[in-house]
């Protein structure tokens, strides 16, 4: 089998399931080679992964997904090798938590008011050490208030809906700022799944590159050839290199399986020989 990598992994020090240890060993068994864990607005996973994937003779990146908002809408900032004693970006992820606490505290609220739903408990998700609406998509369908999560979020969690609750998050050049400031290379995630016009995305990585923005992701779960292409055009132009990754949250979900060929669009430079000197022998 040909070697994978995964810059892009979630564990449940956020939204993921598994343990930092338990995502290591799922990554080694689909033969990855080079691993990130990148937890929202999470540092906490780190040093777990990073001696899980020592014991099983795995490369390693210290990562981070950073929430922002854009013109109203929620951006995802990767960050690929930072150091994660960084107090810029402690300082940064904390106030990101506490107005995911705000947040989530204000969806259960209104979703407690609503009509319709399914009686139980929704738990104390706001207490999460990372809230997501991933946990409370999770916790809806255990209710049964939805059959799947996306149905959960569609039904319950979308704009328009019950539990919604507008994002407010930092901006993209405090993301980038931030993890740069604990020396690492800031990579805008899932590209493709940004809800945008095509001039709205040519500015949006107009704005990202001019921030101190490094790479796109443009090897990951979803993504067409030919959205690919197109985005590894934009991604030269602007002088962005590309990083590959599955966004993994759990297992079960087969459409978006751990490990990336990293195969990117022609001309595309590779984020990986960057994060060299981050990475463990
Ligand atoms: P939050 O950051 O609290 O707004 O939660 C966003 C997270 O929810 C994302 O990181 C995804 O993991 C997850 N998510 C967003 N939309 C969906 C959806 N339609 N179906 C399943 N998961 C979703
Ligand atoms: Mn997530
Ligand atoms: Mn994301
Ligand atoms: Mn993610």
């Amino acid at each position: 089998m040909q070697p994978l990598i995964d810059l892009h992994t979630h564990s449940h020090h956020s939204d993921g399931t598994l343990s930092p240890a338990a995502l290591a060993a799922a990554a080694a068994a689909r033969n990855v080679r080079v691993l990130a864990l990148t937890d929202h607005d999470s540092v906490a996973g780190l040093a777990e992964c990073r001696e899980a994937c020592a014991a099983l003779g795995m490369e390693w990146v210290a990562g981070v997904e950073v929430t922002a908002l854009w013109r109203g809408q929620e951006i995802h900032v990767v960050g690929l090798g930072i150091d994660p004693s960084n107090t810029d970006l402690a300082a940064h992820l904390s106030e990101i938590v506490k107005r995911r606490r705000a947040r989530i505290a204000s969806v259960l609220e209104r979703l407690r008011r609503a009509p319709r739903l399914p009686e139980g408990e929704l738990g104390a998700l706001d207490a999460l050490a990372v809230p997501t609406r991933t946990h409370v998509a999770r916790a809806l369908v255990a209710l049964g208030a939805a059959e799947s999560m996306q149905e959960a979020f569609e039904r319950w969690l979308a704009r328009g809906r019950p539990g919604y609750v507008p994002p407010d998050w930092p901006t993209i050049a405090a993301a980038t700022a931030a993890i740069r400031s604990a020396g690492g290379h800031a990579v805008l995630a899932h590209p493709h799944r940004y809800k945008l016009s095509s001039g709205g995305r040519r500015a949006l990585l107009g704005e990202f590159a001019a921030s101190g923005g490094a790479a796109l992701e443009l090897d990951l779960p979803g993504l067409s050839p030919s959205d690919a292409a197109h985005l590894g055009e934009l991604a030269r132009a602007h002088g962005l290199a590309g990083s590959a990754g599955s966004d993994f949250h759990e297992p079960g979900q087969p459409w978006r399986p751990l490990g990336r060929f990293a195969k990117l669009p022609e001309g595309t430079e590779p984020l990986l020989p960057r994060l060299v000197n981050t990475r463990l022998e």
